[in-house]
């Protein structure tokens, strides 16, 4: 098999690129996925989120190393294994981070065209929103943005309570100041799911020039070194191909069972993730010499941040038993009430079945001298002991908080020279004297709200942590109980300032602004793995944005 460019991973970045960089016909593209068809009704019916999570047939099922930060527990860390990738088991939740994640972006490559004003022309043009065209706002776009199906007597106090503590209700996120409490709007279609493959993949999926095959992970990368004659056929010059010594030129797959080798005329995209993309560079021979050689790996080229600056969001899950209002946790247990939400879903496609689990969002910030918010709520009108488990027989609800910009850092490597092995995966969530105190300060506001007036004839009871916690040590211990991932996992192989011959400012930059990766020419990784920083809210949107921009400008050079 040959193409063009090949694609691996048919993911949110994957799904868009290859509409896009299929689009020229002359082009043959080759879009290769891991997981199956996403035709399973759970995908589509939102609140099948509770099912596809922890499943092998739609998640990847990672596990993590048990973590100190988390009193040494290993947790579940889902990645969509399935067309669509994570946009089709996410929450849903729209978000595009705030104005100043940007300046951190253009503050990293040195690139102005990664700021909030590119980005939101860009953000506009994807979008198909609602509300209709606005500056914040555009339609005709293929990621359709819609508001909630459904509203909570509970989560609407939980509101005024936020607003009693200084957390103004807003109109909506996604203006570039995220400072609020208002329902998340969702990457939904008339109360079905929308996922990046049905906003970009499906729709030109009968492209004669666009090729899909599923169920086949690649392997590995197939290089070679470069030399005089066919750096200078393919004219190297870009900054991070400045100097390479080997270039991409196929990939092998496992495919059926068997191995099978495909060979790139053009190039190689990586968007597998921000767990499986440096993990395939490092099983490919790509990546820090350190990891390569302690499990055996041939070194192509040593690269030091391949799999490292791993960024996450770590929420710490509150429980608070609620009286005198509907909860998912009731209306669920009651066959009665299970059989109305069904029927509302199927008549009039609204209720909770439309519902991510996060329904309502606040954002503040943990200190007064923080510039932006830094605290972000997930507020879920249920209550869980963990993903995958049963619903508490009690009505409660979940106030999550998370911190937006946490300075832990962790990795991503190669543990055996067989790249079906899982990768280990250490978060080091806590790890730091500033994410701890966040913690504990969301920790306390989520308190606050909880006592406010608005909430008082619910007479909420803290479940979790609990209220014997008190001290600052209590509530530190408390958030590596409760903490876990909210799936964001970011900047894997980030990008950053490279020169023209293809230096870099910060020996762990991976990537340059373009997302070409230094060092090995024809290949470039675009996906989550690419953000330089984590963005202040949840990651699907910043993905899509990369994406786009990224297609744009290999259509120009390609031009
Ligand atoms: C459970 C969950 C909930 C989330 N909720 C939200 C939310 O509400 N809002 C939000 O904004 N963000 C959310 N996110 C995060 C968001 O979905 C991700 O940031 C985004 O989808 C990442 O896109 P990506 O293209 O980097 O990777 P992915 O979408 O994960 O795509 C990677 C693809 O590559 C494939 N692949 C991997 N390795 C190989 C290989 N070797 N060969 C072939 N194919 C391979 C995978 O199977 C997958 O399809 C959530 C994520 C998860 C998992």
């Amino acid at each position: 098999m040959q193409a063009d460019i090949v694609i691996v991973g048919a993911g949110s970045a994957g799904c868009l690129l290859a509409n896009r960089l299929s689009a020229d016909s002359r082009r043959q593209v080759l879009l290769i996925e891991a997981g199956g068809e996403d035709d399973w009704i759970w995908i589509k019916i939102p609140v099948g989120y509770l099912f596809a999570i922890a499943n092998p047939r739609t998640d990847w099922c990672f596990k993590t190393e048990p973590d100190p930060g988390l009193n040494g527990r290993s947790i579940h860390y889902a990645r969509g294994r399935v067309i669509g990738g994570s946009s089709s088991i996410n929450a849903m939740i729209y978000m595009r981070g705030q104005a100043s994640d940007y300046d951190r972006w253009v503050q990293a490559t040195g690139d102005d065209r990664w700021g909030w004003p590119e980005a939101l022309a860009t953000y506009r043009s994807m979008e198909d929103y609602f509300g209709g065209a606005s500056p914040w706002h555009g339609v005709g776009g293929e990621m359709r943005v819609e508001s909630p199906r459904v509203r909570w007597e509970i989560l609407d106090a939980w509101r005024q309570a936020a607003a009693e503590q200084g957390i103004a209700p807003i109109e909506e996120f996604n203006r570039g100041d995220n400072s609020g409490c208002a329902y998340f709007h969702v990457t939904q279609r008339r109360g079905i799911r929308w996922s990046m493959a049905d906003a970009f993949l499906h729709p030109v999926r009968h492209r004669p020039n666009l090729k899909v095959i599923t169920k086949s992970q690649v392997l590995r990368l197939i290089t070679a070194p470069i030399t005089a004659e066919t750096a200078q056929q393919r004219r190297y010059s870009e900054s991070a191909w400045a100097n390479a010594a080997h270039e991409v030129v196929g990939l092998e797959i496992l495919c059926e069972g068997s191995k099978q080798r495909i060979s790139v005329r053009d190039q190689v995209i990586l968007s597998a993730g921000a767990v499986s993309s440096p993990h395939l560079l490092q099983a490919s021979g790509v990546g820090p010499a350190a990891v390569l050689s302690a499990v055996g790996v041939p070194i192509v080229h040593d690269l030091a941040g391949v799999g490292e600056n791993l960024q996450d969001h770590l929420q710490i899950r509150t429980v608070y038993q609620v009286t005198n209002c509907a909860t998912v946790n009731t209306l669920y247990r009651n066959p009665l009430t299970r059989i109305g939400m069904a029927l509302q879903y199927a008549f009039l496609r609204s209720g909770p079945m439309t519902m991510p689990p996060s329904t309502l969002g606040a954002f503040a910030k943990s200190r007064p001298d923080c510039a932006t918010p830094d605290l972000e709520w997930h507020v879920q009108p249920l209550s869980l002991p963990k993903f995958g488990e049963p619903l508490h027989r009690f009505n409660a609800i979940t106030p999550s908080v998370c911190n937006l910009r946490p300075s832990s850092r962790g990795f991503i490597r190669l543990t055996h020279p067989d790249p079906m092995a899982s990768p280990k995966i250490m978060c080091n969530y806590l790890s730091t004297e500033e994410d701890l105190q966040t913690a504990v300060a969301g920790l306390r506001w989520t308190r606050q709200i909880m006592q406010s007036q608005a909430l008082a004839s619910y007479r909420p009871t803290e479940i979790l942590p609990g209220s014997s916690i008190q001290t600052e040590a209590d509530l530190m211990n408390a958030a590596r109980d409760l903490g876990t991932t909210i799936f964001h996992p970011v900047a894997t192989c980030a990008m950053g300032r490279v020169d023209s011959r293809g230096q870099a400012a910060d020996p762990m930059t991976v990537l340059d602004t373009d997302c070409r990766l230094r060092g090995v020419a024809r290949l470039r990784v675009v996906d989550a793995s690419a953000m330089p920083t984590i963005t202040s809210g949840n990651t699907n949107a910043p993905v899509m944005l990369i994406a786009e921009q990224i297609a744009r400008r290999m259509l120009a050079e390609m031009a």
